[in-house]
């Protein structure tokens, strides 16, 4: 750990594993290139650093949600690296688009108007398929619409490649209708989820965000997809409590005889909400450390008996198995990653 590194609360985060995935990913891509989403910060990992790591990998297409987010990487695009702007364009956003090495996935009449309008350069265009949440309707597109814009990537977008539901099987004849209909430079449905769908999905490019940072997007994930994440606290205080006593907010949790506690920072506005309480753990040289009352906004008890060598100052890993917690807590693997805030230093390691 280098000196920078000052706040109370980290991010570890696995190099090795990361790239691991997205070669595992891309292997799995077949034929097809295999892309990254590292939108919303690169789904709470810090999008600097998993952008650097997947370019260094190969990755070569890189998604994003809005242009706010293009921006802050746009200093990173070396010749030969594509970023997507999944959201489209907005009447706002013409300026920096129109100057940026970035392209818009347009997604609706107006967005391809705008963007014809504007003289615009290469750009994506997302098609729906069925999931009626961005994209051209198959129905609404008129003809000509597409024609003088230069598509680089026509894709969609799968409702839910995370089951096996009918849904896959219409969208992919939907999609495939749009291959014969509309020419692109190339074609893209899969997320994480939907590489498993079969080789039928892959097409020219993925687009792998979730399982690129250690989510079980679906079970052929398991056991060659690793964790990338792990939060860790470092312990404030330490104290020992009297049989009867309780601990935190509400006074919820009470000690059935003698305990000894430590208070550790991290809290749910670090997104370490309060419903993993219940689950949660801290684990300490494989001791695992139960908590012990209610998360707090910056603070966590837990119960240290089992460790009495852990002195203040000291640090323990969080317990972030994503789809144990995510099943245990009803938050999504997604939600486990992305609500990550802003105090964490992200280290990579
Ligand atoms: C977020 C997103 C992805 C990545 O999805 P995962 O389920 O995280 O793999 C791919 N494509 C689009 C359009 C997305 O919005």
């Amino acid at each position: 750990m280098t000196a920078e590194f000052l706040a109370p609360l980290r991010l570890s985060l696995n190099s090795a594993a990361l790239v691991s995935n997205w070669l595992w990913l891309r292997t799995q891509s077949g034929n097809a290139a295999c892309g990254a989403a590292i939108k919303a910060d690169g789904y709470g990992l810090g999008v600097e650093g998993v952008m650097r790591r997947l370019m260094q990998a190969g990755c070569r297409d890189f998604f994003v949600a809005t242009w706010a987010e293009a921006r802050e990487v746009l200093p990173l695009l070396a010749d030969g690296i594509s970023l997507s702007v999944l959201h489209g364009v907005r009447a706002e956003d013409m300026t920096l688009a129109l100057g940026s090495r970035a392209q818009p996935v347009l997604n609706s009449a107006e967005q391809v108007a705008r963007w014809k309008a504007a003289g615009g350069g290469p750009c994506d265009v997302m098609i729906d398929t069925g999931m009626n949440r961005l994209g051209i309707g198959m129905d609404d597109i008129v003809p000509g619409m597409l024609g003088g814009l230069e598509i680089i990537t026509l894709m969609s977008h799968l409702a839910c490649a995370d089951e096996d539901h009918d849904m896959n099987v219409l969208q992919l004849g939907a999609f495939r209708h749009a291959r014969q209909a509309y020419p692109a430079r190339r074609y893209s449905l899969a997320n994480s989820a939907g590489i498993f769908l079969g080789a039928d999905y892959a097409f020219d490019l993925t687009r792998p965000g979730i399982a690129l940072y250690g989510g079980i997007a679906r079970s052929e994930c398991e056991g060659n997809i690793r964790a990338v994440v792990t939060p860790q606290a470092q312990i404030l205080q330490r104290r020992n409590i009297p049989g009867g006593a309780s601990v935190g907010y509400g006074a919820q949790y009470v000690a059935a005889d003698p305990r000894e506690t430590a208070t550790i920072n991290i809290g749910y506005a670090d997104g370490y909400l309060r419903n993993l309480g219940s689950y949660g753990a801290a684990v300490a040289d494989g001791v695992r450390l139960p908590i012990i009352g209610r998360v707090s906004m910056d603070l966590v008890g837990l119960d240290v008996s089992d460790r009495p060598d852990l002195r203040e100052g000291d640090w323990v890993d969080m317990e972030y198995n994503l789809p144990l917690l995510s099943a245990a807590s009803g938050l999504s693997q997604y939600e486990l990653l992305t609500g990550l805030g802003s105090r964490f230093d992200r280290c990579w390691v």
